[in-house]
């Protein structure tokens, strides 16, 4: 089974060369009679679907079996298999040669659930070989992850896992926010400069003074302003040699076609204990960074047109406490153009207005709220 799998696999994986040559027959067949070239432009539509990812372009949306406690693995499948850009770099990974290899990729058995929820004609499909795949690198079954968490050990699982270079790197690309943290001594104002790459960006939901934000946007102002380090009590400044706390402040130097963020909803307490926030966080359905950042904090390495404009993919939500809860993935189909809400086996199409019920209200203990928001961006090309 595996091995026939493989043998299709690689096939699928040479449709990228044969659509080049596609594409220049299709420029001979000009002169060709009128109807012959709409066969052929018919024909190179269809083998450019077959290289895009077809999770986006099936008709409908297929569901995902809950086989126990994976509502948050759900969900995330769900964020990923609905982004073409996603399934791209999926299509073209290079299949492992060992049936045993190939039963430890998770990129690859991501791939093979993706064929198997494109082909199938049943309205959900079990993701059971991913999970036991997933298992094998220590991500446990009927254990409720933070899917934020998951996310992380997901993504770094496909990453490390994708042999190829290139692909490697377009994923990073695709994903990956890169920042750049200042540090500056208040005595002598010396700046000392660190670069970081995030996969998300942490939000929290209070300002210093613990008032609570109202919009994304307050907290993504709240994340680029500068902050004094009062944990550096101790930090003494190598040019003036004061003993003064820094001010860190960050900048934004290049953000990802994918762009994810974390809402902070789940606190620790001194106690220890996990609770988790349902205060109400409006997002909108586009952001604009160059209106919400100062130049100052925004200054990409390479600017370019609406470089910074973004529209909603998806919301990760969550409903229930922090001790047991439960995953839902609200994505927007790029084909159909309508909002899908994925809860594992159950999909169903949806609404703004739906999806707006999503940022929270403090008296609904077991309500849901947007966990994950993920923003794609507006001018996003063909990788
Ligand atoms: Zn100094």
């Amino acid at each position: 089974m595996g091995q026939n799998f493989a043998r299709r696999k690689r096939n699928k994986t040479l449709k990228l060369d044969e659509y080049q040559t596609v594409s220049a027959e299709d420029e001979e067949a000009e002169e060709e009679k009128e109807e012959r070239k709409e066969d052929i432009v018919e024909k190179c539509n269809k083998k450019l679907k077959a290289i895009c990812g077809l999770a986006d372009l099936r008709n409908g949306a297929v569901g995902l079996y809950n086989i126990g406690l994976n509502c948050c693995l759900n969900s995330l499948l769900q964020v990923f298999f609905m982004n073409r850009y996603f399934t791209m770099i999926l299509r073209r990974i290079k299949v492992p040669f060992d049936v045993d290899e190939q039963k430890a990729s998770v990129p690859y058995q991501m791939l093979l659930l993706l064929e198997q929820m494109q082909q199938s004609k049943q309205k959900s499909v079990h993701p059971m070989s991913l999970a036991q795949c997933l298992s094998r690198h220590n991500v446990k079954l009927f254990v409720l992850y933070d899917a934020a968490e998951l996310f992380l050990i997901l993504w770094n699982l496909i990453k490390d896992q994708i042999t190829s270079p290139d692909l490697a790197e377009s994923l990073t690309h695709q994903y990956t926010i890169r920042l750049k943290e200042h540090l500056t001594c208040q005595g002598c104002s010396c700046e000392t400069k660190k670069d970081s790459n995030l996969l998300m960006l942490p939000l929290h939901l209070f300002d210093f003074d613990s008032r609570a934000f109202k919009k994304l946007e307050d907290a993504l102002h709240y994340f680029f302003e500068s902050e004094q380090m009062t944990e550096e009590s101790t930090f003494r400044c190598k040019q003036c040699n004061q003993k003064v706390p820094r001010l860190r402040g960050m900048k934004v130097t290049y953000l990802p076609q994918m762009l994810t963020l974390h809402l902070k909803r789940f606190h620790s307490s001194e106690r220890h204990r996990t609770r988790k926030i349902n205060n109400p966080l409006s997002f909108p359905q586009s952001l604009d960074f160059s209106q919400i950042l100062t130049p100052e904090q925004y200054c990409p390495d390479i600017q370019e047109k609406d470089d910074g404009v973004y529209d909603l993919f998806a919301v990760v939500a969550h409903a229930g406490s922090a001790d047991f809860g439960h995953y839902c993935a609200y994505v927007w189909s790029l084909t159909e153009h309508k909002w899908y809400c994925f809860n594992d086996s159950s999909v169903c199409q949806v609404f703004w207005d739906d999806i707006k019920c999503t940022y929270g209200r403090a008296s609904l203990r077991w309500g849901e709220t947007a966990y994950l928001l993920v923003y794609m961006k507006k001018n996003c090309k063909e990788l």
